[in-house]
C-alpha cells in the first residue's frame, strides 16, 4: 500500500499477521500529516474545564481560536472557561518581546473577571522569542493575591502527551494548598473526566448512590477550591489515563493516594468502575449497593438496546481516538451492538494499551498508532468499514468516503458515558450507519459518471 510511509510501518500492525509489538510513543513523522494536536493544545484541553479559572493564551490569536470552546465541557456554575483570552502577539511583540502585553492582559482580566486562579499558556512563538512568562506570572500573582500558573507549552516542544503532563504539573501546584477542609471517609477524586455533555454528573450520581463522596473531578465541572483539597481523597479513579496518569502517579508519591484506571464507556467497563471502587473500600454494603444499581440500570438498558442491535448486527467499524483506553471500551461497546471493529488506533496510546487492544480485537483488525488521513482512508476502504468513530479531524474522512460517523471526541454534545450514554451511543451509531443518505453517495472508488459533451466545462465570464 503506497499510503504508508516506510518510517511508519512499525506503528501499524494487523492482528494475526506476525508477532511484532507496535511502535508507539514516538514523535510524529515529518510529512505524515499526523492527526495529533500540539503540546499547547494538550495542556489546554486538560485544564479548560476548570470553570472558575482564567485561561489566557500568550501567543497569536490563531492558537486561541484553534482551541476556543474546544470541549463540550459543562459547568454547573461559572462559565469563565468558555471565554477565550489571548495576548494576540503580533510582529511588534515578536521583535520587542511580549512580557508587557502579558502583564497588562493579566491585570485587566483578573480585575474584570475575579477568577479563583489563572493559567497562562505559552505557545510556539513565546518559546522562540523567549518571554520570561514565569517572572510575569510571579509578579501578577503577588500583586493580585491569586495563583497565576505559567504553562510552558510551546507547540513544537514535544507531542500532545507532553501537554497533558504540563497540565498535570499545573494541577499539582494547587493540590494540597487547602489544609483545613476535611472530607468524608469514603472519598474519591475522579481524574480524566471532562464532563462532556454532563457525563460527570451521571457518574457522580452513581457513586453517590453507592455511598461514595467525590472530592474533586479533574477537570470536568472543575473548581479551583476542589483541586486544592483533592489530596484528602482516599482513592484516585482515573478515566482517560493518557492525560491524567502523570497526576495520579504524582499524588501517589506525594500523598500516598492509590489510583485505579477505569473506563465509563460501555456496560462492562462502567459496571467494573463501580465494583472496583466498592472493592477498594472493602465495604460489603457499598458492593451491595453497586450490584443493585448495576442490575437496575442494565435491566432497563438491555431491552432498549435490542432494536438497535438487530439493525447493526454484522456491521464493521473503524475507531481512531485520542487515548487508547477509550478505544478499548469502544471495541467492547460495539461488540455489544453486534458490530465488529476492523480498524482501531489512537494518537497517544502506549505499549500496554496496544497489547490490550491486540488481545481484545478479532483476527485481521488493523491497529495503528499516530495515524494520518491517507492511512485512515486506505484502511477504511480496505476493510469495508460502515462506521468511523473519531473526532473533528476524522469526520471529513468518513463523510468523503461515504460512511457513517460517530463523534466520540471532546467536542461532542451527546453524553456517551454510563448506562444512559450507552443507549445514546447505540442510537447515534444506528442513526448514522443506517441513514438513507448513504445510498445516494457515490463511493469514492467508483469513477465519476461521464458528463454529456460540453457539460462541466468552465464557461468564460460574460
Ligand atoms: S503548534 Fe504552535 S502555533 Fe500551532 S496552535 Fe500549537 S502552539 Fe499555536
Amino acid at each position: 500500500m503506497n499510503e504508508i510511509l516506510k518510517e511508519r510501518k512499525g506503528q501499524i500492525v494487523t492482528k494475526g499477521q506476525g508477532n511484532a509489538a507496535i511502535a508507539c510513543g514516538k514523535a510524529s513523522l515529518a510529512g505524515s500529516v499526523s492527526q495529533r494536536a500540539c503540546v499547547f493544545c494538550g495542556s489546554r484541553v486538560v485544564l479548560y474545564p476548570i470553570a472558575d479559572a482564567l485561561h489566557l493564551i500568550h501567543g497569536p490569536v490563531g492558537c486561541a481560536a484553534y482551541t476556543w470552546d474546544i470541549r463540550g465541557s459543562l459547568s454547573s456554575g461559572p462559565q469563565l472557561h468558555r471565554l477565550s483570552f489571548t495576548t494576540d502577539l503580533k510582529e511588534r511583540e515578536v521583535v520587542f518581546g511580549g512580557e508587557p502585553k502579558l502583564y497588562s492582559a493579566l491585570i485587566s482580566l483578573i480585575d474584570q473577571y475575579k477568577p479563583k486562579a489563572a493559567f497562562v499558556y505559552g505557545t510556539c512563538i513565546v518559546g522562540v522569542i523567549g518571554d520570561d512568562m514565569e517572572a510575569v506570572c510571579r509578579r501578577v500573582s503577588k500583586e493580585k493575591g491569586i495563583d497565576v500558573i505559567p504553562i510552558m507549552s510551546e507547540g513544537f516542544n514535544g507531542t500532545k502527551k507532553d501537554g497533558y503532563k504540563l497540565a498535570c504539573d499545573a494541577l499539582s501546584k494547587l493540590i494540597g494548598t487547602d489544609t483545613v477542609t476535611e472530607v468524608p471517609e469514603h472519598s474519591i477524586n475522579i481524574l480524566g473526566d471532562f464532563n462532556l455533555a454532563g457525563e460527570l454528573w451521571m457518574l457522580a450520581e452513581y457513586y453517590r448512590r453507592m455511598g461514595v463522596n467525590m472530592v474533586a473531578c479533574m477537570t470536568g465541572d472543575g473548581r479551583i477550591d476542589d483541586v486544592r483539597k483533592a489530596h484528602n481523597a482516599k482513592l484516585n479513579v482515573v478515566q482517560c489515563s493518557g492525560s491524567m496518569i502523570y497526576l495520579a502517579k504524582d499524588m501517589k508519591e506525594k500523598y500516598g493516594i492509590p489510583f485505579m484506571k477505569v473506563s465509563y464507556f460501555g456496560i462492562e467497563d462502567m459496571s467494573d468502575a463501580l465494583y472496583e471502587v466498592a472493592r477498594f473500600f472493602k465495604s460489603e454494603e457499598m458492593m451491595q449497593k453497586a450490584r443493585e444499581l448495576v442490575k437496575e440500570e442494565i435491566s432497563k438498558l438491555l431491552p432498549a438496546l435490542q432494536p438497535y442491535r438487530q439493525k447493526l448486527e454484522g456491521k464493521k467499524a473503524a475507531i481512531y481516538v485520542g487515548g487508547a483506553f477509550k478505544a478499548i471500551s469502544l471495541v467492547k461497546a460495539l461488540r455489544l451492538l453486534g458490530m465488529k471493529t476492523v480498524v482501531v488506533g489512537s494518537q497517544t496510546g502506549n505499549q500496554d494499551d496496544y497489547n490490550l487492544l491486540k488481545d481484545l480485537c478479532d483476527e485481521g483488525t488493523i491497529i495503528v498508532d499516530d495515524s494520518n488521513p491517507n492511512e485512515l482512508s486506505e484502511f477504511v476502504k480496505q476493510t469495508g468499514a460502515n462506521l468511523f468513530i473519531g473526532g473533528v479531524k476524522e469526520r471529513p474522512i468518513a463523510f468523503k468516503l461515504g460512511l457513517g460517523f460517530c463523534d466520540h471526541n471532546h467536542e461532542r454534545k451527546e453524553a456517551l458515558a454510563g448506562y444512559e450514554g450507552m443507549l445514546n451511543f447505540a442510537k447515534e451509531v444506528h442513526a448514522s450507519v443506517c441513514s438513507p443518505v448513504w445510498k445516494f453517495m457515490r463511493k469514492s472508488a467508483s469513477p465519476s459518471p461521464a458528463l454529456p459533451e460540453g457539460e462541466g466545462e468552465r464557461k468564460p465570464h460574460p
